[in-house]
């Protein structure tokens, strides 16, 4: 680990962190649903809106030369980030949800037919499969679903079954939301093209905790959310291989996705412009480029060694509870921590425990169909970020206990 790693050095850079919830120091452990901004990001944004607020592209006039210029960087940034070939692979999106959208409505939409097959797991977020569901509806294509073991492991000999020369794109995701297991996405990647497949990689959950790298990887597209790695709300990536987005057909319609309109006929923009249509998110996508060089400064192995040993303390020592239940004990797990009790409904504690000013996240966190495998209404969730401490995840333990001795 970086020896240069100061967890209260790098506290001061979040100010929320400061903040009081119910008289209780908070303690922000639902970094799964989204987390905090570092001074870096809430500065940048403001400095756009107070000194180069300008839409891009089109003008000649000053301030939309700087707006173009510090927008146009972040997609090399991203570029750099996870280290893709080119420029034009880096599409902006609303996040995730719309990047998988995106993939689903264009790339099926041109690509699929009747007879054809899409391959999900049982572990995906619900913007990970209604849009493959809506997409093969329209087309006839059928959704197969990858199992899982009850350990939440997916079972890869059931998902190597099946892959045949039916399927045509496997979409799932890096790490659960919900369980925290890490797939064996290598194997997963290289397996599903074998049979011809392409594969969507839902980053969403992993970007901010691991080092990806698309061109070892071989993913036909990734998708992630600027707001899961320190970055705005509203932002998000779709990277997708030149060859098949030159390909695709274009999302929506509108200004900056043309190259010429007439009444007759329009033609379509070069990449990556064909897939952004409208004024884009500019200062998210300016603040995105500044949350990925935050995380760069600390570097990812740091950020992922540290948030393992807070994943591993917090796991032995909701052991303590009485009562408490892991759901998912996959081998490889990263910073998420789902736990049940047999009689007490998850959101009462997370109403109880926020009195400590601990906040935790409750309910099905969007993947319905887990809750329906292991017959419960919900979890609740711990994730951890790299601001995080143990003497938060300590406190957390012990306000734990008086809220289950309380409810139980
Ligand atoms: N996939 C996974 C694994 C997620 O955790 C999330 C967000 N919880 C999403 C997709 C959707 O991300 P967003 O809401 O930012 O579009």
């Amino acid at each position: 680990m970086n020896n240069s790693f100061d967890v209260n050095k790098i506290r001061k850079d979040f100010p929320i962190l400061e903040k009081k919830i119910n008289g209780k120091p908070l303690v922000y452990f639902d970094n799964a649903a989204t987390t905090q901004k570092p001074r870096q990001v809430i500065e940048k944004i403001q400095q756009y809106y107070t000194e180069m607020n300008s839409n891009i592209h089109r003008a000649v006039h000053t301030l939309s030369k700087t707006s173009t210029q510090e927008y146009y960087k972040v997609r090399e940034i991203i570029k750099d980030f996870i280290n893709a070939e080119y420029f034009e692979e880096i599409i902006f999106t609303r996040g995730t949800t719309e990047s998988i959208n995106m993939v689903a409505q264009t790339w099926g939409r041109a690509n699929l037919k009747s007879g054809d097959e899409v391959i999900i797991t049982e572990m995906e977020h619900h913007s990970n499969i209604v849009p493959w569901q809506m997409i093969c509806e329209e087309k006839g294509a059928k959704l197969r679903i990858a199992p899982m073991t009850d350990n939440c492991e997916l079972i890869l000999e059931e998902y190597e079954k099946l892959l045949t020369e039916k399927t045509k794109i496997v979409s799932f995701t890096h790490i659960s939301n919900t369980l925290g297991t890490v797939n064996p996405i290598k194997y997963m990647i290289d397996k599903a093209h074998s049979v011809g497949a392409k594969v969507l990689l839902d980053a969403a959950q992993s970007v901010q905790h691991k080092i990806i790298d698309v061109r070892a990887l071989d993913c036909d597209f990734l998708a992630f959310s600027g707001h899961k790695i320190y970055g705005p709300t509203g932002i998000g990536v779709l990277y997708g291989k030149k060859s098949i987005l030159e390909e695709m057909p274009p999302y929506q319609g509108g200004g900056d996705m043309i190259l010429s309109v007439s009444f007759e006929k329009t033609e379509f923009n070069y990449l990556p412009f064909k897939y952004e249509a409208g004024t884009p998110n500019i200062a998210g996508t300016i603040g995105l480029g500044e949350a990925l060089k935050y995380v760069q400064s600390i570097g990812l192995d740091t950020i992922d060694e540290y948030e393992t040993k807070l994943l591993k303390h917090a796991a032995e020592r909701l052991m303590e509870v009485e009562g408490l239940k892991i759901l998912g004990n996959a081998k490889e797990k990263a910073s998420v921590i789902s736990f049940i009790f047999d009689n007490i409904h998850p959101n009462d504690l997370g109403s109880m425990i926020d009195l400590h000013g601990v906040a935790i996240r409750t309910g099905h966190h969007c993947t319905e169909p887990i809750m329906r495998k292991f017959n419960i209404p919900g979890t609740s969730r711990a994730s951890f970020s790299f601001y995080n401490t143990i003497e938060e995840v300590d406190y957390f333990i012990e306000s734990l206990k008086k809220v289950v001795k309380m409810l139980g």
